[in-house]
């Protein structure tokens, strides 16, 4: 038990100060590379030798910014470039941006002439993916990347490099879907907090080290027994569900995470790269292809509520929480349908709107409170 709360404190230790990692990599002689939220290929900077890290935002004042986004701007993106316009960034020998919504492309321009000291990498993945020009085209725009990676480096990546950096990010997927699994056995220790911060961690260290201290967690976990959760259970669905504080409000009023489908948590480990297929760009170009039920990526039939009614069956979860990020068109336009095919399976469901910055989450507690009121 004492090795299970050293772990989950040194994942604390890691999202309540981000700067601290990157210090620690650098102090190390490392490269670490800054990668935007929700997607960009961190198999690309951890196959040249460098460490991807993730920046989903955080609390800020929002001040340089102002001259540089509008304010409907979502705040993950103006707290991205705020701290890069302070230098809260500096260390850091790239970003890389996916320009997958509006507010991402405008931030590829805005980093480019803001942030001049840390250098931008754009990429665009594809929509259509049933063309199979799609694969080569993401294929070419990995291989831009890698130009661009390889000019910090000094030398370009190599095959057996990138197949083995796979490996460790399919370890990675395996080991965090585990704990998701084994997390919902022991909801008395892991609070919608706690969960949280096993996920979002991910994003602060190299990848293998995480997979070494997840497992461990869930190993440590699996030694206690099962804990019989008397409260009621929920999912969690969105771009992230931030701050912490909101997350205590579910545990306030007994409410257990049992699974999600956040972009910042479980949306990024539930795809495989494929093991066969071809080398290792067009197969994370393939591993593009087969990603699902998320606002980012273009599917006809818009499966992601339809997909969370059957988590709600296997996970007993009596209903699903929308966390919807400020400002996030995406999330918007997907809204309708989502509550729409959960209301029609018979799930209950509501929208809490997410800023990370807000500093007050009365009105939250408010909204929570009646939806687990009627569950
Ligand atoms: S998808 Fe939404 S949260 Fe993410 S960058 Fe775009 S607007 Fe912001």
């Amino acid at each position: 038990m004492a090795e299970l709360r050293e772990n989950l404190a040194r994942l604390q230790a890691a999202c309540d100060n981000p700067r601290q990692q990157l210090d620690y990599y650098l102090k190390q002689g490392k490269k670490v590379v800054g990668c935007f939220a929700p997607y960009t290929p961190e198999e690309l900077v951890h196959a040249s030798g460098m460490v991807p890290m993730g920046l989903w935002g955080g609390q800020t004042e929002f001040q340089k910014v102002t001259s540089y986004l509008p304010a409907f701007a979502c705040p993950i993106m103006q707290a991205n470039l705020e701290f890069g316009l302070n230098g809260v960034y500096e260390g850091l020998s790239a970003v890389i941006i996916p320009a997958i919504c509006d507010t991402l492309r405008c931030m590829t321009q805005n980093w480019r002439f803001g942030v001049t000291s840390i250098p931008m990498i754009p990429i665009v993945y594809p929509q259509n993916r049933t063309s199979p020009a799609s694969v080569d085209y993401l294929v070419s725009e990995y291989e831009t990347v890698l130009t661009m990676l390889c000019t910090i480096t000094g030398q370009m990546m190599n095959e057996k490099a990138l197949c083995r950096t796979i490996e460790v990010y399919n370890e990675h997927n395996a080991a965090m879907r585990e704990f998701a699994q084994t997390a919902n056995d022991h909801l008395d220790v892991i609070t919608p907090r706690v969960r949280h911060t096993v996920f979002k961690s991910a994003f602060f260290f190299e990848k293998g080290e995480h997979t070494a201290i997840v497992k461990e967690i869930t190993a440590a976990l699996k030694e206690q027994p099962v804990h019989n959760w008397t409260g009621k259970k929920v999912l969690l669905t969105g771009i992230a569900f931030e701050p912490g504080e909101v997350l205590d409000i579910l545990a306030d009023n007994d409410l257990a995470v049992v699974g999600d489908d956040l972009a910042q948590e479980s949306r990024q480990y539930r795809t495989d790269t494929p093991l066969k297929g071809g080398g290792g760009l067009k197969r994370l170009a393939l591993q593009w292809n087969v990603r699902y039920g998320c606002s980012l990526i273009h599917e006809l039939d818009k499966p992601r509520g339809k997909m969370l009614a059957k988590m709600c069956q296997e996970t007993g979860a009596q209903g699903v929480l929308t966390g919807l990020m400020k400002f996030c068109d995406p999330e918007e336009y997907d809204l309708p349908f989502l509550e729409n095919d959960l209301r029609q399976a018979g799930v209950h469901c509501t929208t809490v709107s997410i800023d990370q910055q807000s500093s007050s989450v009365e009105q939250l507690r408010t909204r929570i409170q009646t939806f687990a009121e009627l569950l």
